[in-house]
This record gives C-alpha cells, structure tokens and sequence, in this order.
C-alpha cells in the first residue's frame, strides 16, 4: 500500500508518512506488533519477508517509512537510541580512518567518537566549520577520511554550519578507500521541520529521536535517512548484525510524536524567539546564542544563515548570564536552573514541557579538559511549547533571584 504522495507538504507528510490504516482491520493508530518472531508458511519460507523482530518489525518498519519520508530520504532506520545510531554510523569506519567532526557537539557523541573509536584505530579531528568550511575542510580532509560529521545548529552553542557548503566542499575529495567521504548531518535540534540535509547534499540526516520527533520525553530512540542505496544496504546489515534496534512500543510513540511535530516546532521556536529577546533585554545577561535573534548586540553571528538554511530555528536558546551582586556567572547559572517554576532542571530537550540545564556540569561533562569544553556558565533552555508569557515571566524570576 502506498502510504503517502511524494508531493505532499511536510505537514501532511508528518500526519500521514507510514501511519495508513491497518491493513487487517482499517485502524487509524498504527498497531504496535509486540512479536519476537512470525510463523512460517514453510521451512525457509516467511511470510512476506516477515522473519525476526530485529531484523524487521512492521511497526519499526512504520517509523522507518516516516522518518524517510520526513527526510525526504528514500530509506529510514530506527534504533534503540540516537547514541545506537551514532555508533552503527561510525562502524562505517575501519581502523585507519578518520572521522571529521564539527568542533561542537553532544557530549555522548563526542565520547564515542574519544573513548571507543579512537580505541578501536579510528582517529576523530574537531574542526570549526562555521565561518569558511571550504577552507577548514580543505585544511583537515586527507585520503584517510572516511565520515564527515557535523551538528547544525550544534550542542550546546547553537553553532550553524552550511551544509550545501559542506557536500560541496566534499564533493570532489577522494577519502579513504578511494571514496568521497560520507557527510552525516545530526538533525536533532533543528527537526526536519527546521532544515532537511539531504535536499543540501548530506548523505545521512540523523537525529536522536528521544527529542523533537518523538517530543514528549517518554521514549528513547534513534533514526536516520537516506537516499544512497549503498548507504542504506550497509546500515541495515549493521542495524540487523549489531542488533540495537528500538522495540515496538517506542516506535509506537515515535510516530505519535511525529503527527504533531508540525505544530510542535512551529510553537516550539514562536517561545523561543520569545525568550531570546527577554534574555536579550536583560544587563545581567552576558550572551544569548538563538538562530532566531537576527537583530541586537546578542543578534546569532550565523543569522542569515539560518534565514538561509532553516524553515524554522528551532526551540532551543542558550545564554550566559553575567557576575552580579558578588555571585559569578557560573554561580548564577547554576542559581537560576534551581530557581525556575516552569523550566525543568533536566537533560534532553525536545519535548513539549521546557527544560533547562547546565551541559558543563550535564550533558557534556565528558568534554571537559577538551578543546570542546563549555564554559560552566552556560545554561541551555529547551523551550517548549506552553504559553509564551509564562515562559518569559519563569526565566525573569529566575534571573531576578539568581
Ligand atoms: N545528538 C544530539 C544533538 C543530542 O542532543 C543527543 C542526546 O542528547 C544525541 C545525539 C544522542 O541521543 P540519545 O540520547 O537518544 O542516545
């Protein structure tokens, strides 16, 4: 059954991609297969092709569908987490490689490339792509390299990097095995709602879809999509062979999440603009980083980029609030995650409540001591989807008595 029209706007994609009736019964929520294993119709012989959960389930293969359509890939795959993910993408690598990467990113995802890649002979460059990647990339790509990984907007600073100049500057590179290397673009803050990769060259959009896509902070989960039929072949042998694969009910929640992610994000980044001005109005606040805030002395260094690249900027703003009354900016970072009544002091992001916290001292204590250390000052909000004023009103109390 065709499940959806390539022409489709996102919107209608969101509601709709890999979530027809079922088949059997014409239910309009997607059934939640809780199976292991499927009968055979004889010795070697599954019924149409349905032959162990982790190497296929139907309601994974829903999300799969989804997220591909979502993408605008022609494949998706889901895993257990968007850490599962990155690890399945990086056994793309073989000892010898070299893996690029973009000079901000999620703390998990800059251990694993640290503290088990490097391990294993795959050497990791941290490389700021952000002003002139053609000049970077040309500087750090040799005939060794294999992935080029980048983050936009990136985690914690919100840094953009320009992924039509990215695929370009790779176009022409031959890496490792003769090949160009493959550009992998964490879409995790941004959503497809806020930019597609693959239409600006990525060869694979990734996202932790613990966040936006699922957007309730009830599940966790990870997904990619691509066009490139090699790509995907790998991938699946690896999905399949390393076995990290999501269960049923998690993709479940997934493709709920997905039906509103349309509505979610455009809310989601109407707060967040909202927030970045009233932090951007305040003198006891040091920097604000949104790629939203086009105008200001806090205006995002990369606005027209994102004006550019992004449908959407997205809900996640970051600042760093100034000394005050005796108190360090670190001390009142760290005041103000524990003062806030709407915000949540909590990791993750991405779901409908807003949340806030500290990444020196959460997410990205593992880049502490690293070139990619984050000021313990910094505080990262992800803005959810209540009413703006409330939002406005928590963060100013908040600063008021931090
Ligand atoms: N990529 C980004 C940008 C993230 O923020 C995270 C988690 O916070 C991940 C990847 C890893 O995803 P997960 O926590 O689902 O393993």
């Amino acid at each position: 059954m065709t499940d959806h029209d390539r022409t489709w706007r996102i919107e209608t994609l969101a509601v709709h991609a890999g979530q027809e009736p079922d088949e059997l019964t014409g239910a309009v929520a997607p059934p939640i297969y809780q199976t292991s294993t499927y009968r055979q119709d004889a010795v070697g012989v599954p019924r149409d092709g349905w032959e162990y959960a982790r190497t296929q389930n139907p309601t994974r293969s829903r999300l799969e569908r989804a997220v591909a359509a979502l993408e605008g890939g022609s494949h998706g795959l889901a895993f257990a987490s968007g850490s599962a993910t990155t690890a399945v993408i990086a056994e793309l690598a073989a000892p010898g490689d070299e893996v690029i990467v973009s000079d901000d990113v999620y703390g998990g995802t800059f251990r694993l490339f640290e503290r088990v890649l490097r391990a294993k002979g795959v050497d990791a460059r941290y490389v700021d792509l952000t002003g002139d990647p053609a000049g970077a990339l040309g500087a750090a790509l040799t005939e060794r390299t294999r992935l080029v990984w980048v983050e936009t907007p990136s985690n914690p600073w919100l840094k953009l990097i320009d992924l039509a100049a990215v695929a370009g500057a790779l176009r022409d590179h031959r890496g490792s095995g003769g090949e160009r290397p493959v550009l992998v673009a964490d879409n995790t803050f941004a959503s497809p709602l806020g930019q597609r990769p693959l239409a600006l060259g990525a060869d694979i959009a990734y996202h932790s879809a613990t966040k936006y896509l699922a957007g309730h902070s009830d599940t966790v989960n990870g997904v990619l999509a691509t066009s490139r039929e090699d790509l995907h072949e790998r991938l699946a042998f690896l999905q399949n062979a390393i076995g990290a694969v999501p269960g049923p009910f998690d993709c479940f929640l997934v493709l709920r999440g997905l039906r509103t992610l349309a509505l979610r994000v455009e809310r989601h980044t109407a707060n967040a603009l909202a927030v970045a001005r009233a932090l951007a109005a305040r003198p006891d606040v040091a920097v604000v980083r949104y790629p939203g805030l086009a105008e200001g002395p806090h205006a995002h260094p990369q606005a027209a980029l994102a004006a550019r690249q992004m449908a959407l900027p997205g809900g996640m703003v970051s600042f760093l609030p100034a000394a005050r009354a005796g108190r360090s900016p670190e001390e009142r970072a760290r005041r103000f995650c524990e003062a806030t009544r709407v915000f949540t002091l909590a990791e993750s992001l991405g779901g409908v409540e807003s949340l806030c916290e500290v990444p020196a001292a959460m997410t990205h204590g593992s880049v502490a001591g690293s070139a990619l250390e984050v000021p313990a000052s910094l505080v990262r909000l992800s803005v959810g989807i209540e009413h703006a004023d409330d939002l406005v009103a928590d963060v100013a109390q908040a600063l008021d008595r931090a």
